[in-house]
């Protein structure tokens, strides 16, 4: 996964009948600038507003059974879950989606076109980091014999079982790291399905009007009536990338293993609720683990560290540096009584200087800018630090983890967010900016 955010290259076309409406429809998708969102505009009525995919204007599920759809009372769009799922599977953060009718065409009932698509507008990153959230700890929601968990993980990683006894299906198990390669191949092809005796159930409240044998797998006890299955398992596929389809309306990216055992719509969007929740809280109190889980990277030790930054002692401030990203770095820095600044900060109650703390978050976000190629041998001056704020004392045998990760990159300066903790609580934070100069 990279780490700045993506759109689309250029404008495209996709157009077919709705599952539900069984009408005509049209998507146009549009490239859309950093932290816009996915956004969706209804174009085929007067009174229209943009919608955002996001669970916070989701519909009730019980008044649209069976589908994915947002809005409010004036505008609605139906049916997003397929193009959902395979767009935040592409890992494209950013989009406009105008759509001509009340609902997104359902194609051949998978996300497969989706993904066509989105390969043919070709994709196209810029240079705002994209906003990721690291799960810390496991949550689960649990409602009828339906469950759906979300682990920590190093990776975004679904796992899902389903259960229909006395079907075709019966019970299946399926678990993918996602990646838009293995979506693509695994995920993507998987049409939806429903059981042969939800089919009148289904018509009678209105729905499936756009569905037949070709876009939608009807299963009986023995066979699939009038087609074949892709993937021997191929429903739990497509519950995955339904179960993709929600997680989309998260709006940020999120590292997890989610873990789904018959779940659905209802139960993966409370889930999603829950994890927003998180996301706020830890905004607000400023507390919390740092977001630190080493996924790719190296371990710089000290005589790496003074190949990049000119800093020596006693004025070097770190003393490794245990990740190392093209957009973040995490640095630790242990804290002892021989430091020479507790001689006199304070004699007798020894409390390491905030500016030295801040020193030693530049001396990371240093090594961060300092570490690139282009910048190899160039030395970083401090512009500005903004929003610096001390949350509690550093004292000796505290370890200090430092995490920077850049905001900002022009070509001469870069904005850093930089944080550090002690024990996984935050002790200070600061907004630092840098410009890069030849010695
Ligand atoms: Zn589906």
């Amino acid at each position: 996964m990279g780490n700045f955010q993506k759109t689309i290259e250029k404008e495209v076309e996709i157009e077919g009948i709705g599952l539900h409406t069984g009408e005509k429809t049209k998507l146009i998708l549009k490239p859309a600038p950093p932290n816009t969102g996915i956004i969706f505009i209804r174009r085929d009525i007067e009174e229209t507003e943009p919608i955002k995919a996001d669970i916070d204007n989701l519909l009730d599920t019980n008044k649209f059974p069976r589908r994915t759809s947002i809005g409010n009372e004036k505008v609605q769009i139906h049916t997003i879950e397929h193009l959902l799922s395979a767009l935040y599977a592409m890992e494209i953060d950013n989009i406009f989606i105008e759509i001509y009718g009340s609902e997104c065409p359902g194609l051949d009932g998978s996300c497969f076109e989706f993904v066509e698509v989105i390969k043919k507008a070709g994709i196209k990153e810029c240079n705002e980091p994209k906003d990721i959230f690291y799960l810390k700890e496991p949550i689960y929601i649990s409602e009828n014999n339906s469950h759906i968990i979300a682990l920590p993980s190093k990776e975004f990683k679904i796992s899902y079982t389903l259960d229909y006894p006395n079907t075709l299906i019966n019970s299946q198990f399926a678990s993918f790291i996602i990646t838009p390669e293995i979506y693509e191949k695994e995920i993507s092809p998987a049409r939806t399905f429903c059981l042969k005796e939800e089919v009148d159930i289904l018509r009678n409240m209105g729905l499936g009007k756009g569905s037949n044998y070709q876009n939608t797998l009807i299963i009986d006890k023995d066979k699939v009536l009038n087609n074949e299955f892709r993937f021997n398992d191929e429903p739990v596929r497509h519950k995955i990338s339904d179960l993709i389809g929600d997680i989309a309306l998260l709006g940020k990216t999120l590292i997890a293993h989610i873990i789904g055992i018959k779940s659905g719509h209802s139960i993966n969007t409370k889930l999603i609720r829950k994890i927003k929740e998180l996301i706020k809280k830890e905004k607000i109190s400023g507390v919390g683990s740092p977001s630190y889980i080493p996924i790719t990277g190296h371990q710089l030790e000290i005589e790496d560290i003074e190949k990049i930054i000119p800093h020596r002692y006693p004025f070097l401030l770190i003393d490794k540096i245990i990740e190392l990203n093209e957009n973040k770095a995490v640095g630790i820095k242990n804290v002892t009584i021989n430091e020479w600044f507790f001689e006199g900060h304070f004699p007798g109650k020894p409390v390491m200087p905030g500016v030295l703390i801040i020193e030693a978050m530049a001396q990371v976000g240093g090594v961060l800018m300092l570490s690139k190629e282009e910048n190899k041998g160039k030395l970083a001056y401090f512009m500005s630090v903004d929003r610096v704020k001390f949350r509690r004392t550093v004292r000796p045998g505290d370890q200090l983890l430092i995490e920077v990760e850049v905001v900002k990159l022009r070509s001469k300066v870069g904005q850093i967010q930089a944080k550090a903790y002690i024990d996984g609580k935050i002790a200070t934070e600061a907004l630092l900016m840098f410009t890069v100069v030849e010695p």
